[in-house]
């Protein structure tokens, strides 16, 4: 899908569709009832913190790679 963007913009016939209902998917956000809190969710929230707080008043860069779903922080603190 990423490779598809064009101007951030995902075409719309590649957005997928929910296999129940038939509806294109929407990112998992917070604006209505139907967004997802679950057990993963709470797992990614606390891993989040714990990149906070391991960045507060450091010089880090964080790279993510969303198709193999991996990231990397450096920390570019020493790098000068
Ligand atoms: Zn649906």
């Amino acid at each position: 899908m990423i490779e598809k963007t064009e101007d951030c913009k995902i075409p719309t016939e590649i957005v997928l569709v929910c296999p129940v209902c038939g509806k294109r998917m929407e990112v998992n956000v917070r604006i209505n009832a139907n967004f997802v809190q679950d057990d993963n969710w709470y797992k990614q929230d606390k891993k989040y913190g714990e990149f906070l707080d391991y960045s507060k008043n450091k010089n880090v860069v964080l790279l993510v790679d969303l198709l193999k779903k991996y990231f990397i922080i450096l920390d570019i603190s020493k790098a000068y």
